[in-house]
C-alpha cells in the first residue's frame, strides 16, 4: 500500500514544527509497511482531492497568512470537496484559521478563510494565548497534551464538535472552554509541533483514516498494536500573556 500526503503551504506555514506531525504519521505508517510519499503543496499549485489520503495544514504568522488567503481561494472547492468526503486532514492554529469564514489579523485586517468549516476567528487585544494545554475529549473519554501560541479567538460553529474541552490553559476563545474542532475526518487545534507524537489516540484515528481513504478493505487492527506515546511532554510551566 502507498499513502500520499499532503502538506499544505508546508514552505509558508511552518513557523512551529507543525511539520513534525507528517513526520510522525509516515514513521508509523512504514512500521506497517506502507509507503508514504508527501507532496508540498503550496501557492498557484492545485490541491487534488482525489490523491490524497492525508493533508496537514499547519500554523504560520499573520503576513503568510494574508499571502495563503488569497491563493487558497482557488483551492476552496477542491478542499471542501475533501473534507466533505471524509478525507483526513489536521489543521493547526493559523491553517484551522483558514479552515474557517475569516480570521481578524492582530491589526484588525480581515484576513478570509475558504469557509469549508464554520468557525471564525477574532482577534485580541494586545493578548496571546500562549502555554501548556490539556484537554478531554467527552465523546472519546481521552485526555490531549499540548502547547498553544496564538492571539486569534476562535468560535465554533453548529457542525463542529470541539476536540476537547479545557483541563488548563485557553483553548479556542479563553471563554467557552472548548478547544479545536472535529468535522468528520478534518481535525483542528491550537496545539503546536508534532502532537502526534504524544496524543496517541489522534495518531491512531488519523492513521487508521488514512489507510482506510487509500483502501476500505485494509486491515486497521495493526495500528492498535503501534507503540505511541500518550502523555504530556515533561516540560516546565510556562504562563505568560504579553
Ligand atoms: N496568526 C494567528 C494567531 O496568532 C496564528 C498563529 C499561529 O499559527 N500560531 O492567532
Amino acid at each position: 500500500m502507498e499513502l500520499n500526503f499532503a502538506h499544505l503551504y508546508g514552505d509558508l506555514m511552518n513557523t512551529y514544527g507543525d511539520l513534525g506531525n507528517i513526520l510522525v504519521l509516515k514513521y508509523y505508517a512504514e512500521q506497517l509497511g506502507i509507503k508514504v510519499n508527501v507532496d508540498l503543496v503550496s501557492l498557484d499549485t492545485p490541491f487534488d482531492a482525489n490523491k490524497y489520503h492525508f493533508v496537514l495544514f499547519g500554523g504560520g504568522q499573520d503576513y503568510e497568512q494574508v499571502v495563503i488567503s488569497k491563493d487558497i481561494q482557488n483551492k476552496a472547492d477542491s478542499l471542501t470537496n475533501y473534507i466533505e468526503n471524509g478525507g483526513p486532514l489536521l489543521a493547526v492554529c493559523g491553517g484551522y484559521q483558514l479552515l474557517g469564514q475569516y480570521y481578524i489579523g492582530a491589526h484588525g485586517e480581515k484576513i478570509p478563510g475558504i469557509s469549508a468549516l464554520s468557525h471564525y476567528t477574532l482577534s485580541q487585544d494586545h493578548n496571546r494565548f500562549i502555554g501548556n494545554i490539556e484537554i478531554h475529549n467527552d465523546a472519546f473519554d481521552e485526555n490531549y497534551y499540548g502547547f498553544e501560541n496564538h492571539n486569534g479567538m476562535t468560535f465554533l460553529g453548529d457542525e463542529e464538535q470541539p476536540l476537547g474541552h479545557v483541563v488548563s490553559g485557553h483553548g479556542n476563545n479563553g471563554q467557552d472552554g472548548t478547544e479545536g474542532a472535529i468535522y468528520k475526518n478534518t481535525f483542528c487545534s491550537y496545539f503546536h509541533g508534532p502532537i502526534l507524537t504524544h496524543n496517541a489516540p489522534i495518531t491512531r484515528r488519523l492513521l487508521k483514516a488514512a489507510i482506510h481513504a487509500a483502501d476500505p478493505d485494509a486491515d486497521l487492527t495493526p495500528v492498535d498494536e503501534l507503540d505511541i506515546q500518550n502523555a504530556a511532554v515533561d516540560v516546565p510551566e510556562a504562563k505568560h500573556n504579553f
